[in-house]
């Protein structure tokens, strides 16, 4: 589980394959995937609906286990860590925020961002100033004893990001966060997360179909098509490879 010199990425997936079973046929949602991931860097993963975008970001995160392949987090393969140690992992390293923003519409905005803390054994006394320092880094200082329903779009992205953030992880995934957003406050997340890597050095990792988010604030993209990495990799400005075809611009 160590780390070596060759092991560098903070994030590797090795030959990863995730396939379904779907009665007698098998859906090969992400098919053989090799990447690394350096720490600090800025990534897109940009393909088009199905291409196994959310597949592989979850195993990336540990909420989904591969058919076969590894993925490494620091060098680490998740399929050898104890349960312990993959809580561990998802609740310190890794940071996440969904299109669908996935707040627990029960909870006021404080509580939401605090949760987190709370799994962790985070005690009482130190939970709040850090909730507020999280909340802070997302420009949410009002509505905190509101609950999701009671706020906008781009104010529940914020708390989720807020979220995401108050463990202080080492890595931003981020599944399509725009994509029940419009373009205006889409851009304010996607600036917000741009400041999470810029500012915080995080290792951002964003999933999204739409290449001119991906242009705008990654510095690389891969590109997802069936399952497979098309063998382009690099510049998200560049052209897309036929079986993408470019996401609406916005
Ligand atoms: P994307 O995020 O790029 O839209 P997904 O990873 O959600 O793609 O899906 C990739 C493929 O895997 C699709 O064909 C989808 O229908 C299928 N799929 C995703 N999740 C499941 C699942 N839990 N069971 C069966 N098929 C799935
Ligand atoms: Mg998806």
């Amino acid at each position: 589980m160590a780390d070596s010199p060759s092991n560098r990425g903070i994030i590797r997936t090795v030959d990863v394959c995730r396939h379904y079973q779907m009665g007698d046929s098998v859906i090969r949602a992400v098919d053989g995937i090799s990447f690394e991931i350096g720490p600090g860097e800025f990534v897109a993963l940009l393909g088009s609906s199905g291409s196994g975008k959310s597949s592989l970001l979850n195993l990336i995160a540990g909420l989904d286990r591969p058919t076969s392949g590894e993925v490494l987090v620091n060098g680490s393969k998740l399929a050898e860590m104890t349960g312990e140690e993959l809580a561990h992992f998802r609740r310190y390293s890794i940071g996440i925020v969904f299109q669908a923003f996935n707040l627990i519409p029960t909870m006021t905005v404080m509580e939401n961002v605090e949760l987190p803390l709370r799994l962790a054994g985070t005690g009482r006394e130190s939970r709040g100033a850090v909730v507020r320092k999280a909340l802070d880094q997302v420009g949410l200082s009002r509505r905190l004893d509101h609950r999701p329903g009671e706020l906008s779009g781009g104010e529940q992205q914020r708390v989720a990001l807020a979220r995401a953030l108050v463990n202080s992880p080492q890595i931003l995934l981020a599944d399509e966060p725009t994509g029940n957003l419009d373009s205006r406050t889409g851009l304010e997340i996607m600036e917000l997360i741009h400041d999470c890597n810029q500012r915080l050095g995080m290792t951002v990792l964003l999933v999204t179909h739409e290449r001119a988010l991906a242009g705008r604030y990654a510095a690389r993209a891969l590109f997802l098509s069936d399952g497979k990495l098309a063998p382009e990799d690099g510049d998200p400005a560049t052209p897309a490879p036929p079986e993408s075809p470019a996401g609406g611009a916005l």
